[in-house]
């Protein structure tokens, strides 16, 4: 069999043992509607409570502060589409997924007002460039919590803070950082969150956004009462137990996970060193660990990806979403790199399952490539 050397995991993660077995009897036998009352839903309903209670402690969060939604694009959109019907002004940043820009857009084309705040060459947003972006008495600042292609990890307190401050609301999409860095909502300030269970080791399909007690939200998806009335759809329990299960996995191993992925980091870092590599290493120190966005000057990405594919690794260029779109990513635009080594990008996501023998190989492999 061919080796494969997944090294994509900000793109998704293989879904771990514990969350599939927690989902089976959901799939099959335990196929009760969790919103009916006969006793054959009890046991669905029960799960449906423990897993909201389990998400919401794993986030520092209250159990009815939790929607659970499709994924991180429709908690994205709820946030967007909200702050456009409430008529405020928003205020994001250059570098955030198109599950946050596309929804800007479109709110912009009926009228709304949306800034966007730009990035330093690490991918930094300025909090004083924020907080001077917040003119009128309200609004919604959204500010990514960790960057998709190149890790950077924002200081997302001091956001939160300065929006208050200002009388604004701060939502953050956390998509990349739930499950891999200590989150806690009430302690950081963050007013929304939102989440996606394929990016910590849970199933596809599944997300959930964090809203703050207390805060009016306008519905996305309007229907039933399900989610408190908040988020219409029968509930996708199988999915949500896998999910609160991969979540509390993740965050009960933070500290080992994070060794684990720091070692590995270090090693193909001083692994390409120490073999003469030449490449440019794209983000900041503060970074999601493990996401390794590195630029070959002269090399183009897409060739490097496809002549790593055919040793069996997995790696990209840009973001997952991007990646039929072979021009320059707008994120790799926004921290002003070089055409030359924006064209030689790509990025290396590093997952808990990944072992140093992997990293060996990646290293003999990119070798061979570029020397
Ligand atoms: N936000 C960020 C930062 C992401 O990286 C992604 C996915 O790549 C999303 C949102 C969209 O999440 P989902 O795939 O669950 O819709």
């Amino acid at each position: 069999m061919r080796k494969l050397v997944y090294a994509d995991n900000a793109a998704t993660t293989r879904l771990s043992e514990k969350a599939y077995e927690s989902m089976l009897p959901y799939l099959f036998n335990e196929y009760g509607n969790a919103s009916q009352l006969y006793s054959f839903a009890r046991l669905p309903k029960k799960t449906l409570r423990e897993a909201r209670e389990t998400v919401a402690e794993c986030i520092g969060a209250l159990p009815e502060e939790i929607f659970f939604t499709s994924c991180g694009t429709e908690s994205d959109n709820w946030v967007i589409n909200g702050a456009a019907r409430r008529n405020l002004p928003i205020v994001t940043s250059t570098i955030e997924h198109h599950a946050i820009l596309r929804p800007c857009e479109l709110a912009e084309e009926d009228g709304a007002c949306v800034g966007y705040l730009p990035v330093s060459s690490d991918g930094v947003v300025s909090i004083s460039e924020a907080e001077r972006s917040m003119e009128v008495p309200q609004g919604l600042l959204s500010v990514m919590f960790a960057n998709n292609e190149i890790g950077t990890i924002q200081s997302i307190s001091e956001l939160a803070e300065v929006a208050h401050k200002r009388g604004w609301l701060f939502h953050t999409d956390a998509v990349q950082a739930v499950g891999h860095t200590p989150i806690d909502v009430h302690q950081m300030g963050i007013d929304m969150l939102s989440a996606s269970a394929h990016k910590f080791n849970g199933p596809k399909g599944i997300g959930f956004l964090y809203i703050r007690k207390g805060i009016e939200w306008p519905s996305l998806i309007n229907g039933g009462a399900q989610e408190f009335g908040r988020r219409a759809g029968t509930e996708n329990v199988a999915s949500i137990v896998g999910m609160a299960k991969a979540l509390e996995e993740n965050v009960s191993h933070m500290n080992e996970n994070l060794e684990h992925l720091n070692r590995l980091e270090n090693r193909l870092i001083e692994g390409l060193n120490e073999e003469c590599v030449k490449y440019v290493r794209n983000g900041t120190e503060k970074h999601i660990v493990g996401n390794v966005s590195l630029s070959f000057p002269g090399y183009d990405g897409e060739v490097l990806l496809h002549r790593l594919d055919l040793k069996g690794i997995c790696v990209s260029t840009g973001s997952a979403c991007d990646s039929k779109n072979t021009q320059i990513s707008h994120v790799l635009r926004a921290i002003g790199l070089d055409e030359i080594l924006a064209n030689g990008t790509i990025r290396i996501s590093l997952g808990k399952y990944n072992t140093e023998a992997d990293i060996d190989y990646m290293i003999d492999c990119i070798k061979s490539i570029v020397l």
